[in-house]
């Protein structure tokens, strides 16, 4: 069966691209009847970041992308968080230290930094270790077994290393990339236990993929190059034949193309590259994010869908279940996606206009209440029914439809200047009569009367309509003049009639 697995780290904000990693986990998964699994890889003391673990739960679950198995879910590989797997780590550590296909290496931190200063001096920024204390190592620094007993007995402090011998390639199948081969020699003896006893990434990662029986690793191209150490682990460990298929997902680049998308874009640009708003304890970190730009989940999903994927047709709106259907690894792309902000304000739009008056009016509800107006569900369904193809996030209810429930004023001057001329004043004071008269107050009679008062005056549209909208609403612009005033309401129009146009 398939088994996938998300593996953030607990680090900070989990970003759009790790957003994207979940949601093709998810989807294949889905997919192929699997299971979805949460790992939180939260070993690096130094890194560890609070609420964040939170937050990568709440994005998942807004997302609609919950997983099966996970640190709060439970599941029969657990625990899901690599903090409370310690002992699992040191019993496989050992293991590899029995086989001697690991070692024990006493290198100080000043050693090590010596060797890369010298390394730096000679041209070379690339630090690889050197293997120099390995046993076996024809040099003087090579330990021997009791060299290293009577070190560890003495209570010196040591990592363990990974015995790569160099001299051979390490070849990756990898579902998006194809063949991908590395030099075992690129590969130095990495350390998998560090000095305060807990793992490294890549051994955690490894062991918990194996033990969690994944069968798949589905994640962003940056942990590529890490992935020739990974088979390299998979091998010292005996483990070469139940190894998960690699997938390594396209970088997600600027909205310019060039370079990587970073949360720095977001900030500079006034762009969300979150799911949800993020801020740090001290506030002093605060990045905004796509639920609380005003996107709707299932429109965030769509666009994240189609950032490194596409189906092979021109459909571009798809549900989840549709994107579960349609979804395949062999359509991942190799090439780099372009973070493409005004496509996800375009999907959005297109779940707007899909949803009904009613699904909206609790979101536009909200929109209003943020701005401490209350309006009732039913005004709310109205506004979004008339706005819900000219806006594209939900904020845009509010800041395109305020008049509906505000006397807002002019807020086109410019047209206001161009149509309306005081001589017209005489005119429309018999328009606002005729409407005061009306008894059914709905589109087509306000409608029918304004084209009567039209026709008595021998005005055309081009006269009367811009100025009435811009009394009412203070914009040319907008859904249709008379659903305006109908949802704006007798009285407010009246009143709004006789005190806007001067
Ligand atoms: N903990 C890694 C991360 O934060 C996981 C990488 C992987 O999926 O192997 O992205």
């Amino acid at each position: 069966t398939v088994r996938v697995r998300f593996a953030p780290s607990p680090t900070g904000a989990l970003h759009i691209g790790g957003l994207r990693t979940a949601l093709y986990n998810y989807l294949f998964a889905r997919k192929s009847g699997g299971v979805f699994v949460l790992r939180i890889e939260d070993t690096d003391q130094k890194r560890y970041v609070a609420g964040a673990e939170d937050y990568i739960v709440e994005a998942l679950q807004w997302a609609g992308i919950s997983p099966d198995e996970g640190p709060d879910l439970g599941g029969a590989h657990g625990p899901y968080r690599q903090s409370e797997r310690r002992d699992t780590y040191r019993k496989y550590t050992q293991h590899l230290l029995d086989a001697g296909q690991a070692y024990y290496a006493f290198d100080t931190e000043a050693e090590l930094d010596q060797r890369r200063e010298a390394e730096k001096a000679a041209g070379n920024h690339n630090f690889r270790y050197d293997a120099m204390t390995r046993e076996g190592m024809r040099n003087s620094l090579s330990l021997s077994k009791v060299e290293t007993e009577q070190l560890l007995a003495a209570g010196t402090p040591y990592v363990v290393r990974l015995r790569v011998d160099p001299g051979h390639t390490v070849h990756i199948q990898d579902i998006v990339r194809g063949d991908v081969a590395f030099q075992s020699e690129e590969v130095d003896d990495k350390v998998l236990m560090k000095a305060d006893g807990l793992p490294t990434y890549h051994l955690a990662n490894v062991v918990d993929d194996h033990l969690m029986e994944i069968s798949h690793v589905i994640r962003g191209e940056e942990w590529l190059p890490s992935t020739a150490l990974h088979v390299l682990l998979y091998r010292a460990f005996g483990w070469e034949k139940t190894m998960p298929q690699f997938a390594h997902l396209p970088l997600l680049l600027k909205p310019t193309g060039k370079g990587k998308l970073s949360k720095r874009d977001g900030q500079q640009l006034g762009i969300p590259v979150f799911p949800l708003d993020w801020k740090t304890e001290d506030a002093e970190e605060k990045l905004s994010g796509f639920r609380e730009a005003g996107f709707l989940p299932e429109a965030t999903i769509n666009f994240l869908a189609f950032l490194g994927w596409n189906p092979g047709t021109e459909q571009e709106v798809f549900s989840l279940p549709q994107l579960i259907e349609a979804f395949d690894l062999d359509r991942i792309n190799k090439s780099g996606a372009q973070y493409d902000f005004d496509k996800a304000r375009w999907y959005n739009q297109q779940y707007l206009i899909a949803s009904s008056a009613q699904e909206l009016a609790p979101r536009v509800q909200e929109q209003y209440a943020a701005h401490g107006r209350s309006i009732t569900l039913e005004q709310a369904g109205r506004i979004a029914d008339l706005l819900k193809e000219r806006v594209h996030v939900l904020p845009e209810f509010y800041t395109q439809g305020r008049y509906f429930v505000e006397r807002v004023g002019v807020t086109d001057e410019k047209m206001a200047r161009k149509k309306w001329k005081p001589a017209l004043r005489p005119a429309f004071e018999r328009l606002r009569e005729r409407l005061a008269q009306l008894d059914d107050w709905q589109a087509p009679a306000i409608k029918a009367a304004t084209l009567a008062f039209m026709e008595a005056e021998e005005l055309g549209f081009g006269a009367v309509l811009p100025v009435l909208r811009l009394a009412v609403s203070g914009t040319t612009n907008g859904p249709d003049a008379f659903a305006i005033l109908e949802t704006v309401g007798q009285e407010e129009v009246l009143a709004r009639l006789s005190a806007g146009y001067d």
